[in-house]
């Protein structure tokens, strides 16, 4: 039987620190700490410049979904958001904005208020210290 895959090129996941508050083990972007932990971040240029593309292309972007790693542990976070956000109500308004947290602590629940607030819809694994280690799928 042939399984038919459609690829959609119109949803993004943007991927913009490796840090997380936790180390699972069976950590799907490897930051566990048998896997391949790294502190690499996005810069706010790389974020401007797929803005700056996405502008000159008029591409019709469905969804971006900001994840990582744990994207509250990215210094510049509340920065990306804004950018993000001023995109989508400048240039593309259907725009289905998403922010993945383990909702893990305070930092976690401030930006995902943070990111609601600027029109983010939140996707939280809702981690805590007893499942960090090894994630419930
Ligand atoms: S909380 Fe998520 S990103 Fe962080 S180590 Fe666990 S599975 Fe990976």
């Amino acid at each position: 039987m042939k399984i038919e895959q459609k690829q959609n090129i119109f949803n993004l996941g943007i991927f913009v620190t490796w840090k997380c508050t936790g180390s699972c083990d069976n950590c799907l972007s490897l930051c566990g700490t048998y896997q391949a932990p790294s502190k690499e971040d996005m810069s706010l240029d790389q974020i401007q410049k797929l803005i700056d593309q996405s502008v000159e292309l008029n591409y019709q972007w469905k969804m971006w979904a900001l994840g990582g790693g744990e994207p509250s542990c990215h210094p510049q976070i509340k920065t990306i958001i804004e950018m993000l956000a001023k995109y989508k109500n400048s240039h593309n308004p259907l725009l289905n904005l998403v922010l993945s947290s383990n909702g893990y602590g305070d930092k976690a629940k401030e930006i995902i208020s943070y990111a609601q607030k600027n029109g983010f819809n939140i996707a939280n694994s809702q981690k805590d210290y007893n499942n960090l280690k090894i994630c419930k799928i």
